[in-house]
């Protein structure tokens, strides 16, 4: 790929400034990964076969409780006509929609920053020669504007938010994922079990796989339990005495009840708990570590519009789109409407409804926490030093030798 006399197109880390210089260096095109070599490929196939394996057993769990549902406890196991005719038909809508939102999750990819907002080679360059964090940012800040990036959220460093693997300016709410070697918009996480990252396009067919597996397992497990008791509590026996069900179905029976019974308590929790995320506006990320603003402002709630407009923002504004996995989020993952900038807030009104927190609320920013809120200052040698807030606007600092974080006084064991 790179003539002589020329450095190689693949960076994937800041180089050494003083290889910098030439007329040439702000054409250069961004860096692309390029093709492995022959060498490299058998071991990326092993890798990503590997890394489907889950995606595999959750396909190979599904198509043996298809059977052990259908084929032997409805078919084999009930004996009312009108119970199998409504027991089956309601499972297979319900198993088309599980399957069909985890199919989207699985291959939707979640979204990636454009091309538009690489740095040039000229600029990476800069960056790398940067003397001081001032000028780091100011590099930083006047190329975002540049390349008219439209970014609200800051670093803790209060810098323009810089992704050094894939040498772009991060757009609000994205993150590099380490798995998938790129940055996602608004990132979720990375999950395994889709072997995909849930970022801002495949956020909705996520918790539609959620919603429609724990639909899945709670109807399997209700509609068995009657039968699970008579045949494997009371033990139903014909006239002689003899147990009715010898076959491989009450098997069948037993291990679809029991499994589906463990899936619906474990999936369960997740699911309300990305319910509680959406209502929210927030990442699991976020709901980690509470996104940066200009001037240190940390603003948990900074992305939340209100609730029927966070849950627009990942649904649409058509209800009835909502649990039907098809696209139909709000806005481009590239920018999102913030409270701290009132005049940006969009108005998702459907039917008349509105429920705009409005400009008026759009600077309080004073979603109470539930617990009061410590600041330690972790200073040189690791000393601690604690101040108390009860508001969740906590400026943070860092001077390079103090870094402030949030944690809850009781993580501390401070009275
Ligand atoms: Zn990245
Ligand atoms: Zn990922």
């Amino acid at each position: 790929m790179s003539g002589p006399g020329q450095q190689p197109i693949f960076h994937t880390v800041i180089t050494n400034p003083e290889h910098s210089g030439g007329p040439d260096k702000g054409l250069r095109p961004p860096p692309d990964p390029g093709k492995p070599s022959l060498l490299q490929r058998p071991c990326l196939y092993l890798t990503s076969f590997v890394k489907s394996l889950p995606v595999i057993f959750i396909s190979a769990i599904v198509m043996w409780s298809y059977y052990a549902y259908f084929v032997a406890t409805v078919l084999g196991l009930m004996e009312d006509r009108t119970e199998q005719i409504v027991s089956g038909t309601i499972f297979h809508v319900v198993t088309a929609l599980f399957l069909w939102s985890y199919a989207m999750t699985v291959f939707t990819p979640p979204g990636s920053v454009p091309v538009s907002w690489r740095l040039s080679q000229e600029k990476i360059d800069c960056l790398a020669a940067a003397k001081s964090e001032e000028e780091w940012k100011q590099i930083l800040g006047r190329e975002t504007e540049r390349l008219g990036c439209d970014v609200k959220q800051r670093s803790v460093q209060n810098a323009v938010r810089y992704c050094e693997k894939c040498l772009c300016i991060k757009p609000d709410r994205s993150h590099h994922c380490s798995v998938c070697e790129v940055c996602t918009l608004k990132m979720d996480h990375h999950c395994p079990w889709v072997n995909n990252c849930v970022g801002f396009s495949n956020y909705k067919f996520f918790l539609l796989f959620l919603g429609y597996a724990l639909t899945y397992c709670i109807f399997i497990a209700a509609t068995t339990a009657r039968h699970f008791v008579t045949i494997w509590l009371l033990k139903k026996e014909d006239e002689e005495g003899v147990a009715v069900h010898h076959s491989a179905a009450k098997y069948h029976l037993l291990f679809v009840f029991f499994v589906s019974l463990l899936f619906s308590m474990s999936i369960s929790s997740l699911f309300g708990y990305h319910v509680w995320l959406v209502l929210h506006n927030r990442t699991t990320l976020e709901q980690f570590r509470a996104p940066m603003f200009a001037n240190n402002v940390s603003d948990p709630s900074g992305w939340s519009l209100g609730k029927m407009n966070n849950l627009r923002e990942v649904f649409g504004t058509s209800a009835w789109m909502w649990l039907i996995p098809v696209k139909s989020y709000l806005g481009d993952g590239i920018s999102y409407p913030s409270r701290n900038y009132g005049l940006e807030i969009p108005d998702y009104k459907i039917n008349g409804v509105h429920d705009n927190p409005g400009l008026s609320n759009v600077h309080h920013v004073q979603e109470t926490p539930s617990r009061i809120l410590t600041n330690p200052t972790i200073g040189v040698g690791g000393v601690i030093s604690v101040t108390e807030t009860s508001n969740s606007m906590v400026r943070l600092d860092t001077n390079g030798l103090t870094k402030t974080v949030m944690v809850a006084e009781t993580d501390l064991g401070i009275d």
